[in-house]
């Protein structure tokens, strides 16, 4: 199934993909939906209300409000950690421990939405295609085989980063965190449908030319390992999302560099997940 959150009137509303439209599922939102495990997604799968287009409502991150920062990988494809090795003058090495940080839940930010931009604060907004996963289940000290029994579903992120912020505050949190800088959606395909989250194509491009062109199965750390290193000693959530890293082709990285400004078209794409589309805007 994939599963949507849309505006209404009275605020976000929970509903499932059918084709083109959707059944609108009442009296829940997303992580609601989540906790209730497999009677949520009955519940889902049994919405019978009359169907609407798609493109009859404003889309929203299907977790609009997540209860915590959005959890991420730094450096998880061998393409993008040199690139970002050479980048910055260091030596590449493969990393043997996941780099983890967060980005607050205030950059959540719709599949369409614009992605706010202001020139005062960073000249350096750059892009970063991700597959994200949806924790289904609270867990912790998760082995690696049963890892993907705690997935939901995946959807589809752009990490966007401010570099100079970035580089500036040394941890990474900063510029990873300024309002709408997490577009993510448009849905969360649960984990049924989705047989080998380790062989999508992955891609970005920015009006219209291709960046970023890979696909998850090389990955550094894949989702197990993800998982595992995650929930040792830290008890994962039902609606946690975690981005699992961004492939190479980034603006920083590029030569020369690339950054987005205003007017900007970014898509991010996880083939058999989903595609947003977000335009930079200066604020
Ligand atoms: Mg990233």
């Amino acid at each position: 199934m994939r599963l949507i959150s849309y505006q209404s009137n009275t605020g976000p509303r929970l509903g499932v993909v059918r084709g083109s439209d959707f059944a609108p599922i009442p009296d829940l939102d997303m992580l609601r939906l989540i906790e209730m495990g497999e009677a949520g997604l009955k519940q889902a799968r049994a919405a019978s209300g009359s169907l609407l287009p798609l493109n009859s409502v404003t889309l929203l991150a299907p977790l609009p409000a997540p209860r915590r920062n959005v959890f991420c990988i730094g450096m998880n494809y061998v393409k993008h950690a040199k690139e970002t090795a050479e980048a910055r003058g260091r030596e590449f090495k493969l990393p043997t421990h996941p780099v983890f940080f967060t980005k607050a839940t205030t950059t959540v930010n719709g599949p369409y939405a614009d992605i706010p931009v202001d020139p005062k604060i960073s000249g350096q907004m750059d892009w970063e295609a991700e597959l994200a996963v949806v924790i289904g289940q609270p867990g912790k000290n998760i082995s690696r085989q049963n890892a993907l029994d705690y997935v939901f579903g995946y959807t589809v992120v752009n990490d966007v980063t401010a570099r100079d912020m970035q580089d500036n505050h040394i941890q990474f949190f900063k510029g990873k965190s300024l309002d709408g800088a997490c577009p993510m959606g448009p849905w969360i395909v649960t984990r049924d449908e989705v047989k080998d989250p380790h062989a999508l194509p992955i891609r970005c491009s920015v009006n219209g030319t291709l960046k970023q062109n890979s696909v998850t199965n090389d990955l550094i750390f894949d989702i197990p390992a993800i998982i595992e290193w995650l929930s040792k000693g830290m008890t994962l959530l039902p609606g946690d999302v975690i981005a699992t890293g961004t492939p190479g082709g980034v603006g920083f990285a590029r030569n020369p560099p690339e950054f987005l400004k205003p007017g900007d078209v970014v898509e991010c794409e996880v083939e058999g997940v989903g595609k947003i589309r977000n335009q930079v805007v200066a604020v």
